[in-house]
């Protein structure tokens, strides 16, 4: 069909041209006249005007799709709020492209529609521009991802969607076999075998935006099925690999929202990340450091701070007089969802510190207090203590919070680090079961594989997450390219001989034909492309996601399938 131009590329340059646009009509107004209408492409929107003399004008309504050929002019009136806003179009022919029925949602970035209407008619949902950016920004970032990684020679390879369950620590999807009636596939939770299995096969250099799939409870940035930025290399150590990476991200922030990142990126030990920031995703654009506190503390005569693990306090500075019961009451809450039992909150007004809890204290304990603190009149200061993994995420969590209520974060800022050294192994406070803090193929730093037989949870591991802007943003390690070290972590997992040999049988034979050393990491594409376009909400860069019970409104999925199904992959529902 006839076209000559992008709408919104058209300006005062190309005044006097005779041009042919196409596009949905996004608004129209009729003065008599003159009809105004405002045509919408991808690229934006431009003023179309028909004057009443014109001939065979169809009829004009909202979204339906016109064919509009004329001449561009300077406007009166410009509107900067449109990048085209300087001319307008003046009509010579409209043609009536297609109709369209009256949408269900406004298709303006502006929107009161409820989320799950948007899902339903995501179609709708994505001609609204701020949409369309979105998916621009994730289509920016996976180029330049490629141009990138293929500058240094890494190349694209697919790996399987119909595999074997793989390590990452969450529950698999499951694709029943036809064929093979009782057995399985999963889907991948990551291609992580697979990329090491490239190493070995020579590729030396792999990447992937790899589709991922993790049955878990969803978040607000949490999808089903989400988009990696794939990445495994060979013969390089953690700081060339990392510097490699660090470059990466660098391209991406350049060519997405021309931000300059600094390299290199500062490196965090995981225990410094956690005792510092109360979590292993710092934010750092703000304070509200934690203390350690306990000395201090376990002189007060306060008997629920004896024998706790960890007692540590945040500040948070000039909120004292707005810390009513209720806030307090709100701060309890959140600790007990931490699985504490409860926390202290004390006020500094009056150069001294104030609050109920004070009974318990003497002088000296307050002045050290103070000044650990660095307290000043209306500053809080709270307090928890308990075992350390809960004490620790508990103040995290309550300084972002702070951060956030306060307006603390400027808009349009960066933070970007790597957090290292992360433990090789954590215990479940559930289950108390250890597991692999990243996966099991994360390699043990050489200097702690002593503690192997005797004490495994002291083994911290060559793994490194980037963390941006308090989100993980991705994780990757070192891998073990050692079989007998592979499976002695097998077992400290718990697994037995025969579960080896099933689970990973394949891939640790591989390891006896000339494993190099290899490392490699993971970008969660849906996660940059929330941090880049500015969302909180994964479903917002994702094109057709799944709503927060895991169902597409759109579609319906998942659906009951028919019996005759059923019968083929000898599958029977359990009615409960
Ligand atoms: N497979 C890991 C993940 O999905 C990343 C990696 O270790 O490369 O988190």
């Amino acid at each position: 069909m006839e076209r000559t131009a992008r709408n919104a590329e058209l300006s005062i340059k190309n005044v006097g041209e005779s041009v042919t646009v196409v596009g949905w009509v996004s608004k129209r107004r009729n003065l008599g006249s003159i009809l105004f209408v405002d045509l919408r492409d991808r690229s934006g929107i431009v003023q179309v005007v028909i004057n009443d003399d014109l001939k065979d004008v169809p009829e004009i309504r909202n979204e339906y799709i016109l064919q509009v050929k004329g001449v561009v002019s300077k406007r009166n009136n410009p509107n900067p709020q449109l990048k085209s806003g300087e001319i307008e179009i003046v009509a010579d022919k409209v043609v009536l492209v297609n109709t369209a029925k009256t949408t269900p949602l406004i298709i303006a970035d502006e929107t009161d529609a409820l989320e799950d209407t948007r899902l339903k008619y995501r179609y709708l949902d994505l001609r609204r521009p701020i949409m369309q950016g979105y998916l621009d920004i994730r289509h920016k970032i996976k180029m330049a991802a490629h141009n990138y990684l293929d500058s240094l020679n890494f190349i694209e390879v697919e790996t399987p969607i119909l595999t074997l369950s793989t390590p990452e620590g969450a529950r698999d999807y499951l694709v029943p076999s036809r064929i093979h009636h009782g057995c399985f596939y999963a889907l991948p939770q990551s291609p992580q075998i697979f990329k090491q299995l490239l190493m070995i096969g020579g590729l030396e250099r792999y990447y992937q935006i790899a589709r991922c799939f993790r049955d878990e409870d969803l978040r607000a940035d949490r999808q089903p099925d989400f988009t990696q930025i794939d990445i495994e290399t060979s013969f390089l150590d953690q700081d060339q690999f990392l510097t490699m990476m660090e470059g990466l991200i660098k391209e991406i922030f350049k060519k997405t929202i021309n931000y300059d990142v600094k390299l290199p990126l500062r490196r965090i030990p995981y225990r410094e990340a956690m005792d510092k920031y109360g979590s292993d995703k710092p934010d750092t654009r703000f304070g509200f450091l934690l203390h350690d506190v306990k000395e201090i503390l376990l002189k007060s005569t306060f008997e629920g701070y004896q024998g706790a693990e960890a007692i540590r306090a945040i500040k948070i500075d000039g909120v004292a007089q707005n810390t009513s019961r209720k806030v307090i009451d709100g701060l309890t809450l959140e600790a007990r969802k931490f699985g504490l039992g409860g926390l202290t909150v004390l006020k500094v007004e009056n150069n001294t510190l104030t609050g109920s809890f004070i009974k318990f204290l003497n002088e000296e304990i307050i002045n050290d207090l103070m000044k650990e603190m660095d307290a000043k009149n209306d500053d809080i200061i709270i307090i928890a203590a308990g075992k350390a993994n809960r004490v620790l995420p508990l103040l995290g969590a309550l300084r972002n919070q702070y951060a956030k209520e306060l307006g603390l974060i400027k808009p349009n800022t960066y933070d970007l680090l790597w957090v290292v050294d992360f433990p090789l192994f954590e215990r479940d406070v559930e289950s108390n079961q250890i597991t692999s803090t990243h996966h099991p193929f994360t390699r043990p730093r050489d200097e702690d594989l002593k503690y192997l037989d005797t004490d495994p949870t002291k083994i911290l591991s060559y793994a490194y997450d980037i963390v941006i802007n308090g989100y993980e943003a991705g994780g990757g390690s070192l891998r073990i390219y050692n079989q007998e070290v592979q499976h002695k972590i097998f077992e400290v997992l718990g697994l037995s001989e025969e579960d080896i040999k099933r689970k990973f049988g394949f891939f640790i034979d591989a390891f006896q034909y000339g494993t190099p050393p290899h490392a490699g990491m993971a970008f969660g594409l849906d996660r940059l492309t929330m941090i880049l376009g500015q969302t909180d909400n994964i479903r917002d860069v994702i094109a057709f996601p799944k709503n927060l019970s895991a169902v597409c409104p759109m579609s319906g999925a998942p659906e009951i399938v028919d019996e005759a199904q059923l019968d083929e992959l000898g599958i029977q529902v359990k009615k409960d």
